[in-house]
């Protein structure tokens, strides 16, 4: 049978089942791995933002509550002291200061507290230290908060005297018959150990990163955990272009130093300040990789135990077509055999298994056939010619010594003369039988061509091949034959290697013989003579 017309190079080009298969458990494992990560991972990154997002903004909101209601006493404490002023009919330092430091000590709302008459004079501080008594006011602000005579909260500014940033705010002083007697005003030192640091010193918001600052009306930072940064001017910052808009809010945002943040911002209704808490994206980021880095831990190990699961699975589910596809290559090259009775559980590789199980088993069954039949002869069944040149050329490769005893039937036209081709035909095969019953299982019987026999005896002399010659002979005379007359046979014999190396020379002698047998009367057995 001709092999598969198939080269092997092309073979390795192809991808096999078992890695096609596996290789796509896997490919599709990772991606449902990595699709279930990205998503846990954008909703996580989502609902943390929104976490945050909230948490700060609700922070701010309770600040802005706070410092709105700080301001609101600050405020009431000043109103209040600025009627008890009013009461003491003069602006006498010696009665107002104990006032002063009494305001001053009882609550820390100021860091200095002042009052100053309607044309601008300083009557008193606390503390006294400060030195200004006596003086005129200068700054901006306090002109601006005489100017107003009404409650006044400044913005940020760099005192004259102490050269502090401070925020200064104040209460005007009417007398009895509401005429403006100047005001009473008191100062943060922004800078310094104030009401709102010590407020807001412990804030919880200080966790993870997030951190929180205030800014006044106009922009400049009154509060900051970096103290340094008090004062400076960040109205350009996004959330507090908002807060200067009396916005409140939640975003992310970028700040001026290009930290992106996530801030709630809230204002502060009396004073016009702005409460921003803010967390940096990062703390989120680093967030959501523990968190990535948690689930992994716990998804991993399953997802590896599955693909290793499906990739067996696979595999089983291949094996039975690439063993399939491994007999099938082999098929014209080697004998080829399917074990029998192995059913697979995958229908289609049953049903291939089982088709070509039975293929195989048709060619095989085939094959034999016709091999069978190019061998033998179709009348008598026994070994053709071709094949018994065949098999004297093979024993003389071999050295096997052997005889050949060559028979040709006597008279044999006349049976068919006298009873007709078929019945000649039938005698053949009597005779066929007689041989091949005459001689052993490793003995060669073969028609030789026409009423021509040979049997090739391995291992047998001349007088061994006479003797089951003589066996033949007297077998065929002696047995009841289809025509119903006896018939006789005339044998030569020759001998490998004492006769001849040659097969044609042997076959030459042993025809030689058989043709010394016929003179000498026929139904005998002539033996080569040299
Ligand atoms: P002898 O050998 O004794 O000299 O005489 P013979 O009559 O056998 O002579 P020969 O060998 O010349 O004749 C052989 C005859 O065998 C000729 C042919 O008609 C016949 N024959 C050859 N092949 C077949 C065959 O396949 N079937 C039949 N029925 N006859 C065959
Ligand atoms: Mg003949
Ligand atoms: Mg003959």
């Amino acid at each position: 049978m001709p092999v598969l017309p198939r080269r092997k190079a092309e073979q390795w080009q192809k991808i096999s089942l078992t890695t096609l298969l596996t290789g796509l458990v896997s490919l599709s494992v990772l991606l449902t791995l990595t699709i279930l990560l990205f998503a846990s991972y954008q909703s996580k990154k989502k609902s943390l933002i929104d976490t945050t997002l909230t948490l700060n903004y609700s922070s701010a909101v309770k600040m802005s509550q706070t410092i709105d209601s700080l301001f609101i006493s600050m405020q009431n404490s000043l109103h209040y002291s600025a009627i008890i002023l009013s009461n003491m009919n003069s602006m006498n330092p010696d009665e107002v200061y104990p006032h002063l430091e009494l305001l001053r000590h009882s609550s820390n709302y100021f860091n200095s507290i002042a009052v100053v008459d309607e044309t601008g004079l300083i009557r008193s501080t606390s503390p006294k230290s400060l030195g200004t008594v006596g003086k005129y006011i200068i700054t901006e602000e306090a002109k601006a908060a005489m100017a107003s005579k009404k409650p006044y909260v400044s913005k940020p500014y760099i005192s004259a005297t102490s050269k502090r940033l401070i925020v200064f705010m104040s209460e005007p002083i009417y007398d009895k018959n509401g005429i403006y007697r100047g005001y009473i005003g008191g100062s943060l030192y922004l800078q310094e150990k104030n009401i709102l640091n010590m407020i807001f010193a412990n804030n919880p918001s200080d966790k993870l990163g997030s951190y929180f600052y205030i800014v006044g009306s106009n922009g400049h930072v009154l509060f900051h955990r970096d103290k340094s940064r008090i004062g400076e001017d960040i109205s350009a910052n996004q959330v507090v272009q908002k807060l200067m808009l009396n916005q409140n809010g939640r975003e992310e945002m970028v700040n001026l130093r290009g930290e992106a943040l996530l801030a709630g911002y809230v204002k502060v209704p009396t004073n016009g300040w702005g409460v921003v808490v803010v967390s940096p994206i990062s703390v989120v980021s680093e967030q959501l990789n523990a968190q990535l880095k948690a689930i992994l831990l716990y998804t991993l190990p399953p997802f590896v135990l599955v693909m290793l699961v499906v990739i067996m699975l696979a595999r089983r589910l291949a094996r039975p077509f690439v063993s399939l596809a491994n007999l099938v290559g082999k098929m014209g090259s080697e004998k080829v055999e399917i074990p029998d009775g192995k059913r697979h559980w995958n229908r289609e590789a049953d049903l291939l298994t089982e088709a070509i199980r039975y293929a195989v088993g048709e060619i095989t069954k085939q094959t034999e056939q016709l091999t069978q039949e190019a061998m033998t002869d179709p009348l008598t069944g026994l070994t053709n010619r071709r094949t018994l040149e065949a098999i004297i050329h093979r024993w003389l490769e071999e050295k096997t010594p052997f005889s050949i005893v060559i028979m040709d039937i006597d008279k044999f036209k006349t049976i068919n003369d006298t009873y007709g081709h078929q019945a000649g035909d039938e005698v053949l095969k009597h005779f066929a039988k007689i041989i091949a019953s005459s001689t052993r299982p490793d003995d060669v019987c073969c028609r030789f061509g026409g009423e021509e026999f040979i049997a090739l005896l391995p291992h047998a002399n001349s007088a061994v091949a006479y003797h089951v010659a003589e066996r033949i002979r007297s077998t065929l005379e002696k047995s009841a034959t289809p025509v119903g007359e006896t018939i006789t046979v005339s044998q030569g014999i020759s001998h490998y290697p004492s006769h001849s190396n040659s097969a044609e020379e042997l076959i030459h002698l042993a025809d030689q013989a058989l043709y010394k047998a016929k003179e000498s009367g026929r139904n005998r057995t002539m033996i080569t003579e040299l």
